[in-house]
């Protein structure tokens, strides 16, 4: 090994899981400046100054892959558990509308909170203050920043490409904060606005996230154009009834996806058999969010994550929204899956929740493992977390976390 410069630290602990490759027993991550310089055990890496944790798990730094920030000022989930999504969306429109909305707040509340649970990359959904991370990007966690479109007669699609192409003139010059676009769903979206989001997503290399195949009611609305979708849209107004063609389903809105740079998606709660064959046939550039507490809170039937999996398709976590989740803690979704499909083991569970994250958003080459060359992102978990099988017991014991380390600064520290 070279001779470390004095920036040099070795992380060590009684168990370090890479992800990428098999755990290893009492090891160091060398971290220089905001890179990871080795990972191995201790007696081969360590190097520099040493900081030892003991009998504690240090995992790469989790990413969420969507999440919607703006509602973070919320303490509970809108409206009830089980309700039909129709009647939850109409409890966001009236939430956005009240005084106590406040995205700016929102959204960096809910930057901190991911911080104090381990996230250190977020893809964020961002529909009232789409270039607010642009301007002002935040400090101790890497984002991509999805500008929201919504609009489904042809006038507002038309303002909504109008406001795409000022979001794609804006960038930022730090690198902690990406562009990204999400068209937000088949309901709300004209097929056209999808097709001009999709050059843009391909011309200016930015990945694209959709809400597809996220509840019955949406597949109804397009496969027939009626039902209590429909019904919900014609109330707002907002309902054109020549935008969607009719007979038409998840699977061909798939196919315009692949068609972009990189695309995220969102729920995939409904999808079919050819629908999720599709997928995995295009795994390197579609990946689907699965979205564990907040598939949980509308009672829907079990998400086809295991199928998905076992075909190849590529999946990433999310927290979804504070409209449909009571946190935005990574690991509580990981925890989650983990109770879900017991068949999964937890090593498969703690990669959804970063390597295969990094990769939805295209940053895989620069985090989500423990690899030389990557990012200083990590977590270490408390003293004590675990004696044998590191990553059961975070996903099924009650280890906490003690530090959150992004880009080689400590940024969260709950040691005591
Ligand atoms: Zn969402």
């Amino acid at each position: 090994m070279r001779e470390p410069g004095n920036d040099v630290v070795s992380h060590c602990a009684r168990w370090i899981v890479p992800v990428d490759r098999p755990a290893v027993e009492r090891g160091c991550v060398v971290v220089q400046g905001e890179r990871i310089l080795a990972v191995g055990a201790a007696e081969q890496v360590a190097t520099g100054r040493r900081v030892e944790y003991g009998d504690a798990v240090i995992t790469p730094g989790f990413v969420n892959a969507h999440a919607h920030l703006e509602f973070s000022g919320l303490s509970a989930p809108l409206g009830e558990r089980g309700m039909a999504f129709p009647d939850w969306i109409m409890n966001v429109l009236e939430y956005r509308r009240a005084p106590e909305f406040d995205a700016r707040g929102a959204t960096f509340a809910g930057l901190k909170e991911s911080l104090r649970t381990g996230t250190t990359t977020l893809g964020d959904i961002a529909s009232c203050l789409p270039s607010l991370l642009l301007e002002e990007p935040p400090a101790d966690l890497d984002v991509t920043s999805f500008i929201e479109l919504i609009g489904l007669s042809e006038a507002r699609a038309a303002a909504q490409a109008e406001r795409l192409a000022e979001h794609l003139a804006k960038h930022s010059d730090d690198a902690r904060v990406r562009r990204g676009i999400s068209p937000h769903a088949p309901y709300t979206i004209r097929p056209a606005l999808l097709e001009a989001a999709v050059p843009a997503s391909a011309g200016a290399r930015v990945p694209l996230a959709f809400h597809l195949a996220e509840s019955r009611e949406e597949l109804q609305l397009l496969a027939t154009g009626d039902g209590p979708m429909v019904d919900y849209m014609r109330t707002l107004g907002a309902w054109d009834p020549t935008a969607i063609a009719l007979g038409t389903r998840p699977l061909d809105y798939l196919r315009t996806l692949t068609k972009v740079h990189r695309a995220l998606v969102i729920h995939g709660n409904y999808l079919a058999d050819d629908e999720i064959d599709y997928l995995a046939a295009h795994a390197e550039r579609l990946t689907t969010v699965y979205c564990p507490r907040t598939h949980d809170y509308f009672n829907h039937p079990p998400h086809p994550l295991p199928k998905l999996l076992e075909r190849g398709a590529s999946v990433a976590l999310g927290t979804d929204g504070r409209c449909t989740n009571p946190d935005l803690s990574l690991l509580e979704e990981m925890r989650h899956t983990a109770r879900q499909f017991p068949m999964l083991s937890p090593e498969r569970i703690l990669q959804l929740g970063t390597l295969d994250g990094a990769q939805a958003l295209g940053l895989a080459a620069e985090v989500g493992s423990l690899t030389p060359g990557k990012r200083a992102d990590f977590v270490v978990f408390q003293e004590g977390a675990c004696e044998s099988e590191p990553c059961a017991a975070l996903l099924q014991g009650p280890a906490t976390i003690g530090r959150v380390y992004h880009r080689g600064r400590n940024v969260a520290d709950f040691q005591t």
